[in-house]
């Protein structure tokens, strides 16, 4: 039996897409070879990575407004290092919203390459809230945010405005609801919160912004080598590409953006909704800040928690034990897991407050 995957990351992939993601690796269309025996620079696989790159801008509403996409690999976490390589001047300075612990790690490399003036903080709360009413100073280089912060559970509603550059790690709700995302200059994911297996993350950039800093960059670092050998400069992660394509052509297929952040948004209502009337529950993160993403919360009397871990368990339900530096439960509600693993949750959720 399929289990009720709550799973943080990597996560649940639509169904439809891992049977076509097990085709490809025997018989990829029809050909008689597996997609992961083929050369990356056959016909086939150009192809695969031209309807990926396109899919993914087609679905932010970026097409032919001036941004490049690349699948790249090392994970969200080497685009901490790329963004400042690419967009901190010699010398320069960059802003940083430090919500948690990627926004941390982000900060942390970014002060390997400059200055970096960190504009607030919400770790005095273990990060239960995103703080608002912060100034970005005017002469940085750019402006850097985490979108959804997959551990703590909170999740930026609204986007300060700068002056300066808009870049935002969106790797645990990108594809998940609708914003303009014309109003960023990069945003990157991985891949394998909410659009694919682990093994490449999704840069999508403005390619006016590039080429500015001064700054030797090495190849595997640049951006604008990778845009130039369209996302192929080196071998690219073709089974992870693959699978992302799929997923994006999945969203496409159900209506896209808007028609998956309503049903996010009844997942979402749905749990909150439940921890917030049962008295044996207590959300972590602050109400207005709250990710439709990951849902944090704890279970307030300990002595039922074997009681509860059993009876999830039982009940086919996987992952939703919290992340170590929060505690309690964590239940990841990606685009993926339907409605459906949700209501099995809170009926638990129910059952044990009888
Ligand atoms: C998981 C995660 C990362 C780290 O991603 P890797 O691909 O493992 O490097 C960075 N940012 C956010 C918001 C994440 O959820």
């Amino acid at each position: 039996m399929k289990k009720h995957n709550f799973s943080a990351g990597p996560c649940i992939l639509p169904q439809e897409v891992l049977k076509k993601a097990s085709e490809a690796i025997l018989n990829f269309n029809n050909g008689g070879l597996s997609l992961i025996e083929i050369s990356h620079r056959s016909a086939p696989f150009v192809e695969v990575m031209e309807n990926a790159r396109s899919l993914a801008l087609e679905l932010l509403g970026l097409e032919n407004k001036g941004y490049s996409a690349l699948f790249l690999q090392g994970g969200a976490s080497l685009e901490f290092l790329m963004v400042p390589y690419n967009l901190m001047k010699e010398g320069g300075k960059a802003a940083y919203l430090d919500t948690g612990t990627w926004s941390s790690a982000a900060i942390k490399e970014a002060k390997l390459l400059g200055n970096v003036e960190v504009v607030a903080s919400s770790k005095d709360k273990n990060y239960n809230y995103i703080p608002k009413n912060f100034t970005i100073p005017s002469d940085v280089d750019y402006f850097h945010c985490t979108s959804n912060n997959t551990i703590y559970g909170t999740q930026i509603k609204e986007f300060p405005t700068t002056d300066g550059l808009l870049v935002c790690d969106m790797s645990s709700d990108i594809f998940s609801r609708q914003l303009d995302f014309s109003k960023f200059d990069l945003i990157y994911a991985g891949a394998q919160k909410n659009m694919g297996p682990a093994g490449t993350t999704l840069v999508v950039v403005k390619d006016s912004i590039l080429g500015k800093t001064g700054r030797t960059i090495p190849s595997m670092l640049n951006y604008q080598v990778h845009i130039s050998k369209d996302s192929m400069y080196n071998t690219p992660a073709v089974y992870a590409v693959y699978v992302s394509m799929l997923t994006l052509q999945w969203l496409k297929d159900l209506g896209g953006i808007s028609a998956i952040e309503k049903i996010n948004e009844a997942k979402a209502a749905l749990l909150y909704n439940e921890i917030d009337n049962n008295p044996l529950f207590t959300g972590t993160a602050a109400k207005e800040d709250r990710s439709n993403m990951n849902v944090t919360f704890l279970l307030n009397d300990e002595s039922l928690k074997a009681r509860f871990d059993g009876m999830w368990k039982d009940a086919g339900i996987s992952g939703i034990n919290g992340h170590r530096s929060v505690g309690g439960y964590r239940a990841s509600i990606y685009n993926a897991l339907p409605l459906e693993s949700v209501q099995v949750l809170v009926d638990i959720m129910q059952q044990l407050n009888k």
